[in-house]
Protein backbone atom coordinates (compact mmCIF):
# COMPACT_ATOMS: atom_id res chain seq x y z
CA UNK A 1 0.00 0.00 0.00
CA UNK A 2 1.04 3.82 -1.13
CA UNK A 3 1.60 5.52 2.69
CA UNK A 4 0.88 9.11 2.48
CA UNK A 5 3.32 11.70 4.19
CA UNK A 6 1.03 14.53 4.03
CA UNK A 7 -1.21 13.23 6.56
CA UNK A 8 -1.21 12.22 10.39
CA UNK A 9 -2.84 10.29 13.17
CA UNK A 10 -3.28 11.90 16.18
CA UNK A 11 -3.97 9.66 19.02
CA UNK A 12 -6.24 12.28 21.10
CA UNK A 13 -8.06 12.14 24.27
CA UNK A 14 -8.85 16.02 24.78
CA UNK A 15 -6.39 16.65 27.54
CA UNK A 16 -3.08 19.19 27.19
CA UNK A 17 -0.78 17.44 25.79
CA UNK A 18 -2.65 15.38 22.97
CA UNK A 19 -4.32 18.62 22.26
CA UNK A 20 -0.93 20.18 22.08
CA UNK A 21 0.26 17.35 19.75
CA UNK A 22 -2.84 17.60 17.61
CA UNK A 23 -1.68 21.61 16.86
CA UNK A 24 1.95 20.61 16.12
CA UNK A 25 0.53 18.04 13.78
CA UNK A 26 -1.77 20.76 12.22
CA UNK A 27 1.28 23.08 11.75
CA UNK A 28 3.82 19.91 10.51
CA UNK A 29 1.25 18.21 8.14
CA UNK A 30 -0.88 19.15 5.76
CA UNK A 31 -4.02 17.21 6.69
CA UNK A 32 -4.47 15.65 10.53
CA UNK A 33 -7.15 12.68 11.77
CA UNK A 34 -7.70 12.86 15.38
CA UNK A 35 -8.32 9.16 17.13
CA UNK A 36 -10.15 8.93 20.50
CA UNK A 37 -10.48 5.82 22.43
CA UNK A 38 -13.12 4.99 24.81
CA UNK A 39 -11.61 3.12 27.48
CA UNK A 40 -13.57 3.14 30.44
CA UNK A 41 -12.36 6.03 31.85
CA UNK A 42 -15.20 7.22 34.41
CA UNK A 43 -14.92 10.56 33.11
CA UNK A 44 -16.19 9.81 29.48
CA UNK A 45 -17.32 13.18 28.85
CA UNK A 46 -13.66 14.10 27.52
CA UNK A 47 -14.40 12.27 24.32
CA UNK A 48 -16.86 14.68 23.76
CA UNK A 49 -14.45 17.35 24.52
CA UNK A 50 -11.97 15.96 21.89
CA UNK A 51 -14.90 15.59 19.43
CA UNK A 52 -15.33 19.33 19.95
CA UNK A 53 -11.73 20.39 19.70
CA UNK A 54 -11.13 18.62 16.68
CA UNK A 55 -13.88 19.65 14.93
CA UNK A 56 -13.43 23.01 16.10
CA UNK A 57 -10.07 22.60 14.76
CA UNK A 58 -11.26 20.83 11.21
CA UNK A 59 -9.56 17.77 11.84
CA UNK A 60 -11.69 14.48 10.98
CA UNK A 61 -12.33 12.91 14.41
CA UNK A 62 -12.69 9.12 15.18
CA UNK A 63 -13.51 7.25 17.93
CA UNK A 64 -13.14 3.74 19.13
CA UNK A 65 -14.57 1.92 22.00
CA UNK A 66 -12.24 -0.32 23.72
CA UNK A 67 -13.31 -0.05 27.34
CA UNK A 68 -12.28 -3.84 27.23
CA UNK A 69 -8.53 -2.55 28.20
CA UNK A 70 -10.00 -0.95 31.70
CA UNK A 71 -11.21 -4.49 33.22
CA UNK A 72 -8.27 -6.32 32.25
CA UNK A 73 -6.00 -4.86 34.64
CA UNK A 74 -6.96 -2.49 37.69
CA UNK A 75 -6.17 0.92 38.02
CA UNK A 76 -7.95 4.11 39.47
CA UNK A 77 -8.70 5.67 35.89
CA UNK A 78 -11.33 3.35 35.59
CA UNK A 79 -12.34 1.34 38.52
CA UNK A 80 -14.35 3.92 40.57
CA UNK A 81 -14.37 1.80 43.97
CA UNK A 82 -9.98 2.20 43.77
CA UNK A 83 -9.02 5.40 45.59
CA UNK A 84 -6.92 7.23 43.53
CA UNK A 85 -3.04 7.69 44.56
CA UNK A 86 -2.03 11.32 45.11
CA UNK A 87 1.39 10.65 44.90
CA UNK A 88 4.01 8.35 43.31
CA UNK A 89 4.28 5.54 45.69
CA UNK A 90 7.83 4.26 46.23
CA UNK A 91 9.15 2.32 43.67
CA UNK A 92 6.07 1.75 41.58
CA UNK A 93 3.63 3.60 39.58
CA UNK A 94 0.54 5.17 40.96
CA UNK A 95 -2.60 3.05 40.53
CA UNK A 96 -3.84 5.82 37.83
CA UNK A 97 -1.41 3.55 35.40
CA UNK A 98 -3.97 1.39 33.30
CA UNK A 99 -1.39 -1.28 32.38
CA UNK A 100 -0.77 -1.59 28.33
CA UNK A 101 -2.55 1.32 27.74
CA UNK A 102 -0.20 2.93 25.30
CA UNK A 103 0.63 -0.09 24.03
CA UNK A 104 -3.10 -0.93 23.11
CA UNK A 105 -3.68 2.74 22.01
CA UNK A 106 -0.44 2.76 19.64
CA UNK A 107 -0.92 -0.94 17.98
CA UNK A 108 -4.59 -0.13 17.11
CA UNK A 109 -3.82 3.51 16.01
CA UNK A 110 -1.52 1.74 13.51
CA UNK A 111 -3.49 -0.99 12.70
CA UNK A 112 -6.28 1.93 11.77
CA UNK A 113 -3.43 4.28 10.34
CA UNK A 114 -2.46 1.72 7.84
CA UNK A 115 -6.30 1.11 6.68
CA UNK A 116 -6.41 4.77 5.63
CA UNK A 117 -2.89 5.00 4.12
CA UNK A 118 -1.19 6.84 6.60
CA UNK A 119 2.23 6.00 8.55
CA UNK A 120 2.64 9.21 10.75
CA UNK A 121 1.37 8.83 14.21
CA UNK A 122 1.61 11.31 16.66
CA UNK A 123 1.33 10.21 20.55
CA UNK A 124 1.57 12.88 23.79
CA UNK A 125 3.30 10.46 25.99
CA UNK A 126 6.31 12.55 27.66
CA UNK A 127 9.35 10.68 29.84
CA UNK A 128 9.84 14.01 31.80
CA UNK A 129 5.99 13.01 33.14
CA UNK A 130 6.43 12.85 36.84
CA UNK A 131 4.21 9.25 37.09
CA UNK A 132 6.85 7.40 35.21
CA UNK A 133 4.54 5.37 33.44
CA UNK A 134 6.50 2.90 31.50
CA UNK A 135 4.51 3.33 28.17
CA UNK A 136 5.49 6.64 27.76
CA UNK A 137 9.17 6.09 27.89
CA UNK A 138 11.22 6.96 25.06
CA UNK A 139 12.86 3.47 24.86
CA UNK A 140 9.40 1.69 24.47
CA UNK A 141 7.80 4.07 22.00
CA UNK A 142 11.25 3.39 19.58
CA UNK A 143 10.67 -0.59 20.64
CA UNK A 144 6.87 -0.37 19.41
CA UNK A 145 7.38 1.81 16.45
CA UNK A 146 9.96 -0.59 15.07
CA UNK A 147 7.68 -3.97 16.15
CA UNK A 148 4.80 -2.00 14.65
CA UNK A 149 6.93 -1.78 11.34
CA UNK A 150 7.55 -5.34 11.63
CA UNK A 151 4.31 -6.55 12.75
CA UNK A 152 2.68 -5.14 9.61
CA UNK A 153 5.69 -4.69 6.80
CA UNK A 154 5.26 -1.01 6.98
CA UNK A 155 7.20 2.24 7.67
CA UNK A 156 5.48 4.20 10.52
CA UNK A 157 7.13 6.83 12.06
CA UNK A 158 6.15 7.20 16.08
CA UNK A 159 6.00 11.40 16.67
CA UNK A 160 6.60 12.37 19.92
CA UNK A 161 6.35 16.16 20.52
CA UNK A 162 6.49 16.08 24.13
CA UNK A 163 9.21 13.52 25.46
CA UNK A 164 11.77 15.45 26.37
CA UNK A 165 9.79 18.28 27.63
CA UNK A 166 8.26 19.44 30.99
CA UNK A 167 4.64 20.93 31.39
CA UNK A 168 6.22 24.20 31.25
CA UNK A 169 7.71 24.07 27.98
CA UNK A 170 4.33 22.45 27.01
CA UNK A 171 2.52 25.59 27.88
CA UNK A 172 5.37 27.28 26.35
CA UNK A 173 4.96 25.42 23.23
CA UNK A 174 0.96 25.43 23.06
CA UNK A 175 1.81 29.76 23.36
CA UNK A 176 4.39 29.23 19.62
CA UNK A 177 1.56 27.50 18.18
CA UNK A 178 -0.87 29.90 18.83
CA UNK A 179 -3.80 28.10 21.07
CA UNK A 180 -2.71 28.67 24.66
CA UNK A 181 -6.02 29.98 25.81
CA UNK A 182 -8.08 27.46 23.94
CA UNK A 183 -5.81 24.43 25.46
CA UNK A 184 -5.62 26.32 28.82
CA UNK A 185 -10.03 26.48 28.68
CA UNK A 186 -11.32 24.11 26.82
CA UNK A 187 -9.25 20.41 26.94
CA UNK A 188 -9.57 18.56 30.38
CA UNK A 189 -6.59 16.83 31.93
CA UNK A 190 -8.30 16.88 35.69
CA UNK A 191 -8.82 13.18 36.79
CA UNK A 192 -12.22 14.55 38.61
CA UNK A 193 -13.19 14.99 34.94
CA UNK A 194 -13.15 19.18 35.67
CA UNK A 195 -12.27 20.66 32.21
CA UNK A 196 -10.41 23.88 32.12
CA UNK A 197 -8.51 24.69 35.01
CA UNK A 198 -9.63 21.80 36.50
CA UNK A 199 -10.72 20.71 40.39
CA UNK A 200 -7.44 22.04 41.46
CA UNK A 201 -6.42 19.48 43.81
CA UNK A 202 -5.55 15.73 41.85
CA UNK A 203 -2.07 14.76 40.25
CA UNK A 204 -3.23 15.99 37.28
CA UNK A 205 -4.26 19.49 38.13
CA UNK A 206 -1.41 20.22 40.19
CA UNK A 207 1.22 19.35 37.90
CA UNK A 208 -1.12 20.90 34.46
CA UNK A 209 -1.04 24.22 37.35
CA UNK A 210 2.56 24.10 37.81
CA UNK A 211 3.57 24.51 34.69
CA UNK A 212 1.26 27.53 33.43
CA UNK A 213 2.50 29.33 36.61
CA UNK A 214 6.19 28.50 35.84
CA UNK A 215 5.40 29.40 32.08
CA UNK A 216 3.36 32.33 32.81
CA UNK A 217 6.08 34.39 35.52
CA UNK A 218 8.60 33.62 33.39
CA UNK A 219 7.04 34.57 29.61
ZN1 LIG B 1 -8.18 17.75 38.98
Amino acid sequence: MKMNREVALVVFSGGQDSTTCLFWAKKNFKRVVALSFLYGQKHSNEVELARKIALDADVEFHLMDVSFIGTLGQNSLTDTTIKMDQDKPEGGVPNTFVPGRNLFFLSIAAVFAREKGINHIVTGVSQTDFSGYPDCRDAFIKSLNVTLNLAMDEQFVLHTPLMWIDKTETWALADELGVLDLIRNETLTCYNGIQGDGCGECPACKLRREGLQNYLSQK
